[in-house]
Protein backbone atom coordinates (compact mmCIF):
# COMPACT_ATOMS: atom_id res chain seq x y z
CA UNK A 1 0.00 0.00 0.00
CA UNK A 2 1.13 3.58 -0.75
CA UNK A 3 1.91 5.92 2.01
CA UNK A 4 -0.91 8.09 3.20
CA UNK A 5 -0.48 11.84 2.14
CA UNK A 6 -2.22 15.09 3.40
CA UNK A 7 -2.05 18.16 1.02
CA UNK A 8 -2.46 20.93 3.04
CA UNK A 9 -3.91 24.10 1.21
CA UNK A 10 -3.71 27.48 2.89
CA UNK A 11 -6.37 30.22 1.22
CA UNK A 12 -5.18 32.96 2.82
CA UNK A 13 -1.63 32.82 1.90
CA UNK A 14 -1.86 30.24 -1.61
CA UNK A 15 1.08 28.17 -0.15
CA UNK A 16 0.48 23.91 0.31
CA UNK A 17 1.96 21.43 2.16
CA UNK A 18 2.37 17.66 2.14
CA UNK A 19 3.10 15.38 4.96
CA UNK A 20 2.27 11.54 5.66
CA UNK A 21 -0.26 11.02 8.02
CA UNK A 22 0.30 6.39 7.28
CA UNK A 23 0.34 6.64 11.18
CA UNK A 24 -2.89 8.16 11.29
CA UNK A 25 -4.73 5.72 9.11
CA UNK A 26 -2.30 2.85 11.07
CA UNK A 27 -4.73 3.96 14.07
CA UNK A 28 -7.29 5.26 12.79
CA UNK A 29 -8.19 2.93 9.56
CA UNK A 30 -8.71 6.00 7.08
CA UNK A 31 -11.75 8.59 6.31
CA UNK A 32 -13.67 9.89 8.91
CA UNK A 33 -11.57 8.75 11.92
CA UNK A 34 -8.10 10.32 10.19
CA UNK A 35 -10.38 13.41 9.80
CA UNK A 36 -12.18 13.57 13.33
CA UNK A 37 -8.31 13.39 14.65
CA UNK A 38 -7.51 16.10 13.08
CA UNK A 39 -10.40 18.21 13.41
CA UNK A 40 -9.91 17.44 17.23
CA UNK A 41 -6.59 19.67 16.74
CA UNK A 42 -8.41 22.66 16.25
CA UNK A 43 -9.63 24.69 18.92
CA UNK A 44 -13.22 24.14 19.68
CA UNK A 45 -14.46 27.52 20.07
CA UNK A 46 -13.39 28.70 16.77
CA UNK A 47 -16.21 30.60 14.77
CA UNK A 48 -17.40 27.69 11.99
CA UNK A 49 -16.93 30.73 9.17
CA UNK A 50 -13.48 31.78 10.70
CA UNK A 51 -10.65 31.21 8.23
CA UNK A 52 -8.99 29.06 10.96
CA UNK A 53 -11.43 26.58 11.04
CA UNK A 54 -10.71 23.39 8.65
CA UNK A 55 -12.55 22.25 5.34
CA UNK A 56 -11.11 18.13 5.57
CA UNK A 57 -11.55 16.08 2.65
CA UNK A 58 -10.30 12.64 3.50
CA UNK A 59 -10.76 8.83 1.66
CA UNK A 60 -9.72 5.33 2.93
CA UNK A 61 -7.47 2.16 2.02
CA UNK A 62 -10.57 0.87 0.21
CA UNK A 63 -11.34 4.21 -1.97
CA UNK A 64 -10.54 3.56 -5.62
CA UNK A 65 -9.24 -0.41 -4.70
CA UNK A 66 -12.77 -2.09 -3.96
CA UNK A 67 -16.14 -2.00 -5.37
CA UNK A 68 -18.51 0.46 -3.61
CA UNK A 69 -16.53 2.62 -2.04
CA UNK A 70 -17.21 5.33 -3.18
CA UNK A 71 -17.58 8.28 -0.81
CA UNK A 72 -15.48 11.12 0.40
CA UNK A 73 -16.20 12.28 4.05
CA UNK A 74 -16.06 16.11 4.80
CA UNK A 75 -15.35 17.10 8.16
CA UNK A 76 -15.46 20.68 9.43
CA UNK A 77 -17.41 22.79 12.23
CA UNK A 78 -20.75 22.83 11.17
CA UNK A 79 -22.52 26.74 11.14
CA UNK A 80 -25.76 24.83 11.14
CA UNK A 81 -25.52 23.50 14.85
CA UNK A 82 -22.39 24.63 15.94
CA UNK A 83 -20.41 21.22 16.49
CA UNK A 84 -19.69 18.37 14.45
CA UNK A 85 -19.63 19.04 10.80
CA UNK A 86 -19.79 15.79 8.92
CA UNK A 87 -21.03 14.74 5.63
CA UNK A 88 -20.27 11.99 2.82
CA UNK A 89 -20.78 12.05 -1.09
CA UNK A 90 -20.23 9.83 -3.89
CA UNK A 91 -19.44 10.97 -7.28
CA UNK A 92 -15.81 10.90 -8.73
CA UNK A 93 -14.23 12.54 -5.85
CA UNK A 94 -12.52 9.69 -3.86
CA UNK A 95 -11.14 8.34 -7.17
CA UNK A 96 -10.06 11.62 -8.21
CA UNK A 97 -8.32 12.05 -5.07
CA UNK A 98 -6.76 8.61 -4.82
CA UNK A 99 -5.76 9.18 -8.53
CA UNK A 100 -3.91 12.55 -7.47
CA UNK A 101 -2.02 10.93 -4.40
CA UNK A 102 -3.51 12.24 -1.41
CA UNK A 103 -6.14 10.52 1.40
CA UNK A 104 -6.72 13.90 2.84
CA UNK A 105 -6.96 17.03 1.35
CA UNK A 106 -7.67 20.01 4.20
CA UNK A 107 -8.37 23.52 3.53
CA UNK A 108 -7.92 26.46 5.64
CA UNK A 109 -7.87 30.28 5.31
CA UNK A 110 -9.82 32.55 3.55
CA UNK A 111 -8.63 33.71 -0.23
CA UNK A 112 -8.57 37.40 -0.71
CA UNK A 113 -10.73 37.12 -3.94
CA UNK A 114 -13.36 34.48 -4.98
CA UNK A 115 -11.21 31.36 -6.06
CA UNK A 116 -11.19 27.85 -6.79
CA UNK A 117 -8.37 25.28 -6.47
CA UNK A 118 -6.95 22.65 -8.79
CA UNK A 119 -5.28 19.95 -7.02
CA UNK A 120 -3.74 17.05 -9.35
CA UNK A 121 -0.03 14.86 -9.47
CA UNK A 122 1.93 17.54 -9.63
CA UNK A 123 0.70 20.61 -9.22
CA UNK A 124 -1.88 22.83 -6.40
CA UNK A 125 -3.37 26.43 -8.26
CA UNK A 126 -5.09 28.80 -6.62
CA UNK A 127 -6.96 30.23 -9.99
CA UNK A 128 -9.23 33.93 -9.95
CA UNK A 129 -13.23 32.72 -10.20
CA UNK A 130 -14.74 36.36 -10.29
CA UNK A 131 -16.47 35.22 -13.36
CA UNK A 132 -17.90 31.93 -11.32
CA UNK A 133 -18.75 33.67 -8.28
CA UNK A 134 -23.08 34.06 -8.88
CA UNK A 135 -22.97 31.25 -11.48
CA UNK A 136 -25.19 28.14 -10.19
CA UNK A 137 -23.75 25.36 -8.81
CA UNK A 138 -25.42 23.64 -12.62
CA UNK A 139 -23.31 26.07 -14.15
CA UNK A 140 -20.45 26.47 -11.99
CA UNK A 141 -19.95 22.86 -13.03
CA UNK A 142 -20.24 22.89 -16.73
CA UNK A 143 -17.94 25.89 -17.18
CA UNK A 144 -15.50 24.60 -15.09
CA UNK A 145 -15.66 20.79 -17.58
CA UNK A 146 -14.56 22.95 -20.22
CA UNK A 147 -11.66 25.73 -18.10
CA UNK A 148 -10.23 22.47 -16.76
CA UNK A 149 -9.97 19.78 -19.12
CA UNK A 150 -8.31 16.49 -17.52
CA UNK A 151 -7.18 13.41 -19.26
CA UNK A 152 -7.37 11.90 -15.86
CA UNK A 153 -10.30 11.03 -13.15
CA UNK A 154 -11.28 14.24 -12.49
CA UNK A 155 -13.68 15.30 -10.18
CA UNK A 156 -15.37 18.96 -9.44
CA UNK A 157 -16.72 19.81 -6.08
CA UNK A 158 -18.67 23.50 -6.00
CA UNK A 159 -21.00 25.66 -4.67
CA UNK A 160 -24.13 28.11 -5.52
CA UNK A 161 -24.65 30.98 -4.85
CA UNK A 162 -26.67 30.15 -1.21
CA UNK A 163 -22.85 28.58 -0.52
CA UNK A 164 -21.26 32.26 -1.42
CA UNK A 165 -23.65 34.05 1.01
CA UNK A 166 -22.37 31.53 3.56
CA UNK A 167 -25.99 30.15 4.06
CA UNK A 168 -25.60 27.63 7.08
CA UNK A 169 -27.81 24.93 4.31
CA UNK A 170 -25.95 25.37 1.93
CA UNK A 171 -24.44 22.33 0.18
CA UNK A 172 -21.43 21.27 -1.77
CA UNK A 173 -22.02 19.38 -5.30
CA UNK A 174 -19.77 16.75 -6.42
CA UNK A 175 -19.60 16.06 -10.10
CA UNK A 176 -23.59 16.01 -11.57
CA UNK A 177 -25.59 14.97 -8.96
CA UNK A 178 -23.87 14.00 -5.82
CA UNK A 179 -23.92 16.52 -2.38
CA UNK A 180 -22.03 17.23 0.44
CA UNK A 181 -25.35 17.97 1.65
CA UNK A 182 -25.84 18.19 5.44
CA UNK A 183 -24.34 20.70 7.98
CA UNK A 184 -23.58 23.48 5.73
CA UNK A 185 -20.57 22.56 4.11
CA UNK A 186 -21.71 25.06 1.62
CA UNK A 187 -21.41 27.75 3.77
CA UNK A 188 -18.02 27.21 5.42
CA UNK A 189 -16.52 27.21 1.81
CA UNK A 190 -18.22 30.29 0.72
CA UNK A 191 -16.83 31.70 4.06
CA UNK A 192 -12.91 31.00 2.55
CA UNK A 193 -14.01 32.46 -0.64
CA UNK A 194 -13.57 29.00 -2.39
CA UNK A 195 -16.12 28.28 -5.07
CA UNK A 196 -14.82 24.93 -6.27
CA UNK A 197 -12.33 21.98 -5.84
CA UNK A 198 -10.92 20.65 -8.54
CA UNK A 199 -8.85 17.34 -7.91
CA UNK A 200 -7.66 15.02 -10.73
CA UNK A 201 -4.71 12.12 -11.42
CA UNK A 202 -4.43 8.62 -12.64
CA UNK A 203 -1.62 7.41 -10.17
CA UNK A 204 -2.15 3.69 -9.23
CA UNK A 205 -0.60 2.09 -6.44
CA UNK A 206 1.50 -1.63 -7.05
CA UNK A 207 -0.87 -4.35 -5.61
CA UNK A 208 1.64 -6.63 -3.33
CA UNK A 209 -0.53 -9.63 -2.94
CA UNK A 210 -1.94 -9.72 -6.13
CA UNK A 211 -3.61 -13.21 -5.93
CA UNK A 212 -5.34 -11.98 -2.48
CA UNK A 213 -6.30 -9.07 -4.44
CA UNK A 214 -7.68 -10.25 -6.95
CA UNK A 215 -9.72 -13.08 -4.89
CA UNK A 216 -11.34 -10.40 -2.35
CA UNK A 217 -12.08 -7.99 -5.26
CA UNK A 218 -13.95 -11.13 -7.03
CA UNK A 219 -15.89 -11.73 -4.06
CA UNK A 220 -17.36 -8.30 -3.25
CA UNK A 221 -18.11 -7.75 -7.15
CA UNK A 222 -19.76 -11.12 -7.38
CA UNK A 223 -21.60 -10.14 -4.06
CA UNK A 224 -22.52 -6.70 -5.48
CA UNK A 225 -23.55 -8.05 -8.85
CA UNK A 226 -26.40 -10.65 -7.33
CA UNK A 227 -27.37 -8.75 -4.49
CA UNK A 228 -31.07 -8.54 -4.19
CA UNK A 229 -30.72 -4.94 -2.25
CA UNK A 230 -28.19 -3.38 -4.23
CA UNK A 231 -30.68 -4.63 -7.60
CA UNK A 232 -33.20 -2.80 -5.44
CA UNK A 233 -31.16 0.47 -5.39
CA UNK A 234 -30.39 -0.23 -9.10
CA UNK A 235 -33.90 -0.32 -10.33
CA UNK A 236 -36.23 2.08 -8.83
CA UNK A 237 -33.27 3.83 -6.69
CA UNK A 238 -34.09 4.88 -2.96
CA UNK A 239 -37.59 6.46 -4.46
CA UNK A 240 -38.47 2.85 -4.65
CA UNK A 241 -39.40 3.76 -0.28
CA UNK A 242 -41.91 6.20 -0.85
CA UNK A 243 -44.78 3.78 -0.91
CA UNK A 244 -44.35 1.34 1.12
CA UNK A 245 -43.02 3.99 4.06
CA UNK A 246 -46.47 5.57 3.25
CA UNK A 247 -48.25 2.30 3.37
CA UNK A 248 -47.03 1.77 7.13
CA UNK A 249 -47.95 5.78 8.25
CA UNK A 250 -43.66 6.62 8.14
CA UNK A 251 -43.93 8.95 4.97
CA UNK A 252 -43.62 12.44 6.65
CA UNK A 253 -46.06 14.75 5.20
CA UNK A 254 -47.39 17.66 5.37
CA UNK A 255 -44.26 18.94 8.04
CA UNK A 256 -44.64 15.73 10.05
CA UNK A 257 -48.70 16.06 10.61
CA UNK A 258 -49.11 12.40 9.64
CA UNK A 259 -47.50 9.85 8.00
CA UNK A 260 -49.80 8.27 5.46
CA UNK A 261 -49.59 10.78 2.26
CA UNK A 262 -52.79 10.23 0.32
CA UNK A 263 -50.68 11.30 -3.59
CA UNK A 264 -47.57 8.78 -2.75
CA UNK A 265 -48.13 6.83 -5.99
CA UNK A 266 -47.67 9.97 -7.87
CA UNK A 267 -44.67 10.93 -6.91
CA UNK A 268 -43.30 7.34 -5.79
CA UNK A 269 -40.34 5.30 -7.50
CA UNK A 270 -42.42 3.57 -9.77
CA UNK A 271 -44.27 6.94 -11.01
CA UNK A 272 -41.21 8.71 -11.31
CA UNK A 273 -39.16 5.87 -13.50
CA UNK A 274 -42.31 4.85 -15.75
CA UNK A 275 -42.72 8.97 -16.42
CA UNK A 276 -39.45 10.76 -16.08
CA UNK A 277 -36.46 8.72 -15.40
CA UNK A 278 -34.21 9.60 -18.35
CA UNK A 279 -30.66 7.78 -17.29
CA UNK A 280 -28.91 6.03 -14.06
CA UNK A 281 -25.59 7.04 -13.14
CA UNK A 282 -23.19 5.79 -10.38
CA UNK A 283 -20.66 6.57 -8.75
CA UNK A 284 -16.80 6.20 -10.01
CA UNK A 285 -16.24 2.23 -8.86
CA UNK A 286 -19.91 1.32 -7.97
CA UNK A 287 -20.94 -1.89 -10.35
CA UNK A 288 -24.98 -0.46 -8.93
CA UNK A 289 -25.46 2.99 -10.24
CA UNK A 290 -28.50 4.00 -8.22
CA UNK A 291 -28.40 7.96 -9.20
CA UNK A 292 -31.86 7.94 -10.95
CA UNK A 293 -31.87 11.28 -13.04
CA UNK A 294 -34.97 12.58 -14.44
CA UNK A 295 -35.57 15.30 -16.96
CA UNK A 296 -37.35 18.19 -16.64
CA UNK A 297 -38.11 20.74 -19.53
CA UNK A 298 -38.20 25.01 -18.87
CA UNK A 299 -39.80 27.03 -21.03
CA UNK A 300 -37.10 30.11 -21.61
CA UNK A 301 -39.94 32.62 -22.28
CA UNK A 302 -43.44 32.66 -21.84
CA UNK A 303 -44.37 34.34 -25.20
CA UNK A 304 -41.55 32.03 -27.34
CA UNK A 305 -41.88 27.84 -27.61
CA UNK A 306 -38.12 27.71 -26.99
CA UNK A 307 -37.02 25.02 -24.11
CA UNK A 308 -34.18 24.47 -22.17
CA UNK A 309 -33.79 20.45 -20.89
CA UNK A 310 -32.13 20.02 -17.31
CA UNK A 311 -31.59 16.52 -15.81
CA UNK A 312 -32.26 15.91 -12.06
CA UNK A 313 -31.69 13.53 -9.70
CA UNK A 314 -34.35 12.01 -7.29
CA UNK A 315 -33.69 10.23 -4.15
CA UNK A 316 -36.19 9.31 -1.74
CA UNK A 317 -35.06 12.24 0.65
CA UNK A 318 -35.70 14.66 -2.05
CA UNK A 319 -39.10 13.64 -2.92
CA UNK A 320 -39.88 13.44 0.82
CA UNK A 321 -38.93 16.94 1.37
CA UNK A 322 -40.58 18.67 -1.95
CA UNK A 323 -43.18 15.93 -2.11
CA UNK A 324 -45.46 14.82 0.38
CA UNK A 325 -43.51 16.86 3.32
CA UNK A 326 -45.20 19.78 1.59
CA UNK A 327 -47.75 17.93 0.19
CA UNK A 328 -47.04 18.26 -3.69
CA UNK A 329 -48.02 15.25 -5.83
CA UNK A 330 -47.40 16.60 -9.24
CA UNK A 331 -43.86 15.59 -10.32
CA UNK A 332 -43.09 18.08 -12.36
CA UNK A 333 -43.73 20.29 -9.40
CA UNK A 334 -41.46 18.91 -7.31
CA UNK A 335 -38.92 18.43 -9.63
CA UNK A 336 -39.07 22.05 -10.93
CA UNK A 337 -38.49 22.62 -7.35
CA UNK A 338 -35.51 20.59 -6.87
CA UNK A 339 -33.73 22.09 -9.99
CA UNK A 340 -33.72 25.75 -8.15
CA UNK A 341 -32.82 24.05 -4.97
CA UNK A 342 -30.02 22.10 -6.86
CA UNK A 343 -29.07 25.52 -8.77
CA UNK A 344 -29.15 27.67 -5.77
CA UNK A 345 -26.85 24.97 -3.73
CA UNK A 346 -29.26 24.46 -0.70
CA UNK A 347 -29.20 20.94 1.59
CA UNK A 348 -32.85 19.63 -0.30
CA UNK A 349 -33.64 18.67 3.35
CA UNK A 350 -32.84 21.30 4.96
CA UNK A 351 -34.53 23.74 2.52
CA UNK A 352 -37.28 21.70 2.50
CA UNK A 353 -37.94 21.27 6.41
CA UNK A 354 -37.68 24.78 6.80
CA UNK A 355 -40.45 25.71 4.50
CA UNK A 356 -42.55 23.29 5.65
CA UNK A 357 -42.28 24.93 9.46
CA UNK A 358 -42.99 28.54 7.61
CA UNK A 359 -46.47 26.72 6.50
CA UNK A 360 -47.30 25.26 9.92
CA UNK A 361 -46.29 28.63 11.32
CA UNK A 362 -48.42 30.99 9.51
CA UNK A 363 -50.85 28.89 9.66
CA UNK A 364 -50.79 29.28 13.35
CA UNK A 365 -50.26 32.71 13.45
CA UNK A 366 -46.47 33.04 14.25
CA UNK A 367 -45.87 34.45 10.51
CA UNK A 368 -48.32 37.12 8.87
CA UNK A 369 -48.44 38.50 5.32
CA UNK A 370 -46.33 40.98 6.88
CA UNK A 371 -43.02 38.99 7.19
CA UNK A 372 -44.52 36.84 4.18
CA UNK A 373 -44.88 39.77 2.00
CA UNK A 374 -48.07 39.21 0.93
CA UNK A 375 -47.76 35.60 0.34
CA UNK A 376 -50.07 33.15 1.90
CA UNK A 377 -48.51 29.82 2.89
CA UNK A 378 -50.71 26.34 2.26
CA UNK A 379 -49.46 22.85 2.01
CA UNK A 380 -50.18 21.81 -1.68
CA UNK A 381 -49.14 25.21 -3.29
CA UNK A 382 -46.26 24.73 -5.60
CA UNK A 383 -46.44 27.99 -7.25
CA UNK A 384 -46.24 29.78 -3.80
CA UNK A 385 -43.07 27.78 -2.82
CA UNK A 386 -41.77 28.74 -6.23
CA UNK A 387 -42.07 32.23 -5.24
CA UNK A 388 -40.65 31.84 -1.62
CA UNK A 389 -37.04 29.99 -3.02
CA UNK A 390 -36.83 32.85 -5.61
CA UNK A 391 -37.49 35.47 -2.79
CA UNK A 392 -34.69 33.68 -0.44
CA UNK A 393 -32.30 34.03 -3.81
CA UNK A 394 -32.68 37.37 -4.17
CA UNK A 395 -32.93 38.23 -0.15
CA UNK A 396 -36.44 39.88 -0.76
CA UNK A 397 -36.49 40.59 2.46
CA UNK A 398 -35.59 40.04 6.39
CA UNK A 399 -37.85 36.90 6.53
CA UNK A 400 -36.61 35.51 3.51
CA UNK A 401 -33.34 35.82 4.64
CA UNK A 402 -34.13 33.60 7.72
CA UNK A 403 -35.14 31.40 5.90
CA UNK A 404 -32.14 29.87 4.32
CA UNK A 405 -30.76 29.83 8.15
CA UNK A 406 -32.62 26.86 8.40
CA UNK A 407 -36.05 25.39 10.29
CA UNK A 408 -34.51 26.42 14.39
CA UNK A 409 -32.88 29.45 14.01
CA UNK A 410 -36.24 30.93 12.31
CA UNK A 411 -38.57 29.00 14.85
CA UNK A 412 -36.48 30.71 17.40
CA UNK A 413 -36.80 33.84 16.00
CA UNK A 414 -40.72 34.31 14.78
CA UNK A 415 -42.55 31.19 16.82
CA UNK A 416 -43.27 27.86 15.81
CA UNK A 417 -40.80 25.85 17.73
CA UNK A 418 -43.12 23.24 18.23
CA UNK A 419 -43.18 23.06 14.60
CA UNK A 420 -39.37 22.91 13.71
CA UNK A 421 -38.61 19.58 13.05
CA UNK A 422 -34.57 19.40 13.67
CA UNK A 423 -33.11 17.31 16.01
CA UNK A 424 -29.80 18.29 17.16
CA UNK A 425 -30.14 21.44 15.34
CA UNK A 426 -30.24 19.79 11.72
CA UNK A 427 -33.55 19.47 9.99
CA UNK A 428 -35.14 15.38 9.67
CA UNK A 429 -35.17 13.42 7.15
CA UNK A 430 -37.69 11.42 5.67
CA UNK A 431 -38.37 8.78 7.54
CA UNK A 432 -41.29 9.09 10.47
CA UNK A 433 -41.04 5.36 11.54
CA UNK A 434 -41.44 6.19 15.07
CA UNK A 435 -39.08 5.74 18.37
CA UNK A 436 -36.03 4.88 16.97
CA UNK A 437 -35.98 6.63 13.76
CA UNK A 438 -36.11 10.09 16.24
CA UNK A 439 -33.32 8.49 18.29
CA UNK A 440 -31.35 8.34 15.37
CA UNK A 441 -31.24 11.78 14.68
CA UNK A 442 -30.90 12.90 17.83
CA UNK A 443 -27.95 11.02 18.89
CA UNK A 444 -26.05 10.28 15.82
CA UNK A 445 -23.10 12.24 15.31
CA UNK A 446 -24.01 14.08 12.38
CA UNK A 447 -27.67 13.65 13.43
CA UNK A 448 -28.33 12.03 9.99
CA UNK A 449 -30.44 8.67 9.27
CA UNK A 450 -27.68 7.10 8.12
CA UNK A 451 -25.95 7.23 11.94
CA UNK A 452 -27.57 4.59 12.84
CA UNK A 453 -30.73 3.91 10.73
CA UNK A 454 -33.06 4.01 13.20
CA UNK A 455 -35.39 4.23 10.87
CA UNK A 456 -34.85 0.54 9.84
CA UNK A 457 -35.20 -0.67 13.63
CA UNK A 458 -38.98 0.74 13.58
CA UNK A 459 -39.88 -1.20 10.93
CA UNK A 460 -38.57 -4.47 11.66
CA UNK A 461 -40.05 -4.22 15.14
CA UNK A 462 -43.52 -3.21 13.42
CA UNK A 463 -46.05 -5.78 15.16
CA UNK A 464 -43.42 -7.43 16.79
CA UNK A 465 -42.15 -4.94 19.70
CA UNK A 466 -39.17 -5.26 21.76
CA UNK A 467 -38.24 -3.52 24.71
CA UNK A 468 -36.87 0.13 24.38
CA UNK A 469 -33.72 -0.87 26.55
CA UNK A 470 -32.62 -3.94 24.46
CA UNK A 471 -33.63 -1.97 21.15
CA UNK A 472 -31.52 1.56 21.66
CA UNK A 473 -28.64 -0.91 22.63
CA UNK A 474 -28.73 -2.09 19.15
CA UNK A 475 -28.88 1.28 17.88
CA UNK A 476 -25.84 2.33 19.50
CA UNK A 477 -23.69 -1.03 18.40
CA UNK A 478 -24.85 0.35 14.94
CA UNK A 479 -23.45 3.79 15.38
CA UNK A 480 -20.65 2.66 16.75
CA UNK A 481 -19.84 -0.30 13.93
CA UNK A 482 -20.77 2.69 11.14
CA UNK A 483 -17.34 4.54 12.47
CA UNK A 484 -15.56 1.88 11.11
CA UNK A 485 -17.36 1.85 7.46
CA UNK A 486 -17.29 5.25 7.60
CA UNK A 487 -13.22 5.20 8.15
CA UNK A 488 -13.24 2.89 5.01
CA UNK A 489 -15.83 5.34 3.91
CA UNK A 490 -17.95 2.33 1.74
CA UNK A 491 -21.11 3.28 0.07
CA UNK A 492 -23.46 2.37 3.05
CA UNK A 493 -25.59 1.04 0.43
CA UNK A 494 -23.35 -2.35 0.90
CA UNK A 495 -23.15 -2.18 4.16
CA UNK A 496 -24.61 -6.05 4.34
CA UNK A 497 -21.55 -6.61 1.67
CA UNK A 498 -18.53 -5.32 4.00
CA UNK A 499 -19.21 -7.24 7.00
CA UNK A 500 -16.79 -7.75 9.43
CA UNK A 501 -15.04 -10.48 8.33
CA UNK A 502 -14.88 -8.63 4.53
CA UNK A 503 -13.52 -6.01 5.89
CA UNK A 504 -10.24 -7.86 7.47
CA UNK A 505 -10.28 -9.60 4.35
CA UNK A 506 -9.85 -6.53 2.52
CA UNK A 507 -7.36 -5.34 4.71
CA UNK A 508 -5.43 -7.97 4.59
CA UNK A 509 -5.59 -8.38 0.76
CA UNK A 510 -4.21 -4.89 1.05
CA UNK A 511 -1.30 -5.75 3.02
CA UNK A 512 -2.35 -4.08 6.15
CA UNK A 513 -1.57 -6.31 8.58
CA UNK A 514 -2.01 -6.87 12.25
CA UNK A 515 -6.35 -5.99 11.93
CA UNK A 516 -8.51 -8.26 13.48
CA UNK A 517 -12.04 -7.84 14.76
CA UNK A 518 -10.80 -6.63 18.52
CA UNK A 519 -9.04 -3.99 17.08
CA UNK A 520 -12.25 -2.76 14.55
CA UNK A 521 -14.24 -3.07 17.64
CA UNK A 522 -12.24 -0.83 19.47
CA UNK A 523 -10.74 1.32 16.91
CA UNK A 524 -14.32 1.72 15.63
CA UNK A 525 -15.47 3.24 19.86
CA UNK A 526 -12.17 4.85 20.03
CA UNK A 527 -13.60 7.40 16.84
CA UNK A 528 -17.17 7.39 17.73
CA UNK A 529 -15.63 8.81 21.45
CA UNK A 530 -13.41 10.95 19.80
CA UNK A 531 -16.22 12.70 17.73
CA UNK A 532 -18.58 13.27 21.05
CA UNK A 533 -15.65 14.71 22.65
CA UNK A 534 -15.62 17.32 19.76
CA UNK A 535 -19.06 17.74 20.01
CA UNK A 536 -18.68 18.24 23.23
CA UNK A 537 -16.10 20.30 23.69
CA UNK A 538 -18.30 22.86 20.72
CA UNK A 539 -21.33 22.45 23.44
CA UNK A 540 -23.19 19.87 22.78
CA UNK A 541 -24.64 17.77 25.71
CA UNK A 542 -27.34 14.56 25.65
CA UNK A 543 -29.41 16.13 27.88
CA UNK A 544 -30.33 19.12 25.86
CA UNK A 545 -31.69 16.57 23.09
CA UNK A 546 -35.54 17.37 22.99
CA UNK A 547 -38.27 15.78 20.78
CA UNK A 548 -39.85 18.36 18.48
CA UNK A 549 -43.40 19.07 19.87
CA UNK A 550 -45.22 18.18 17.29
CA UNK A 551 -44.08 14.93 16.80
CA UNK A 552 -45.26 14.04 20.48
CA UNK A 553 -48.69 14.47 19.23
CA UNK A 554 -48.78 12.60 16.07
CA UNK A 555 -48.88 9.23 15.14
CA UNK A 556 -45.82 7.82 13.35
CA UNK A 557 -45.23 4.45 11.89
CA UNK A 558 -44.81 2.29 14.97
CA UNK A 559 -47.22 4.23 17.47
CA UNK A 560 -47.22 7.63 19.55
CA UNK A 561 -43.92 8.75 20.86
CA UNK A 562 -43.80 10.67 23.52
CA UNK A 563 -41.22 13.67 25.04
CA UNK A 564 -40.91 11.40 27.90
CA UNK A 565 -39.93 8.11 26.80
CA UNK A 566 -37.96 9.76 23.55
CA UNK A 567 -35.48 11.41 26.89
CA UNK A 568 -35.56 8.28 28.85
CA UNK A 569 -33.68 6.51 25.67
CA UNK A 570 -31.63 9.57 25.19
CA UNK A 571 -30.26 9.17 28.64
CA UNK A 572 -29.79 5.73 28.02
CA UNK A 573 -27.87 6.10 24.70
CA UNK A 574 -25.99 8.64 26.39
CA UNK A 575 -24.63 6.12 29.55
CA UNK A 576 -23.84 3.99 26.55
CA UNK A 577 -21.77 6.50 24.98
CA UNK A 578 -20.05 7.08 28.99
CA UNK A 579 -19.35 3.61 29.13
CA UNK A 580 -16.81 3.80 26.36
CA UNK A 581 -15.23 7.20 26.80
CA UNK A 582 -12.21 5.27 28.69
CA UNK A 583 -11.29 4.52 24.67
CA UNK A 584 -10.23 7.82 24.35
CA UNK A 585 -6.71 8.23 23.34
CA UNK A 586 -4.94 10.32 26.63
CA UNK A 587 -4.12 13.46 24.23
CA UNK A 588 -7.99 14.21 23.97
CA UNK A 589 -9.53 13.14 27.48
S1 LIG B 1 -24.92 2.44 -4.66
FE1 LIG B 1 -25.46 4.47 -5.50
S2 LIG B 1 -24.71 5.99 -4.00
FE2 LIG B 1 -23.73 4.00 -3.57
S3 LIG B 1 -21.82 4.10 -4.69
FE3 LIG B 1 -23.28 3.11 -6.03
S4 LIG B 1 -24.15 4.73 -7.29
FE4 LIG B 1 -23.10 5.72 -5.56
Amino acid sequence: MPTFRLLDIDLTTGTTRVSDVSDRFEKYLGGTGVATSLLLETPAGLDPLAPEAPVIFAIGPFSAVFPVVTKTVALFKSPLTGNLGESHAGGRLAMAMYGAGFHVIRLTGRAAFPCYVTVDEDRVEVHRAHSLWGSSALAAERILRDHEPSSFKRSIVRIGPAGERCSPIAAATVDSSRHFGRLGLGGVMGSKNLKALVVSGGRYWPVTEKGKYNAFYQKIYEAVVNSPAMKKYHDLGTAMNVMPLSRINGLPTRNFSQGFFEGAADISGETFAEKHLTQHLACGHCQTGCIHMATLRERFDPEEHQYKTFKISYDHELVYAFGSNLSIQNPEEVLRLLLQVEKEGWDAMSIGVTLAWAVDAFQAGHLTAKETDGLVLNFGDAATYDKMLHRIKAGHNGFYRDLEKGAVFCAKKYGGQECAIAFGGNEAPGYMTGLFAYLGYATGVRHSHLDSAGYSIDQKVLNEPKPDEELVQGLYKESVWRMALNSLVICLFARNIYTKEAVLEGLAALGLTGWDEARLNATARRIHAMKLRYKERCGFRFDDLALPGKLARVISGNGQVTSERFARQVAAYRDLAAKDAGELPAEYR
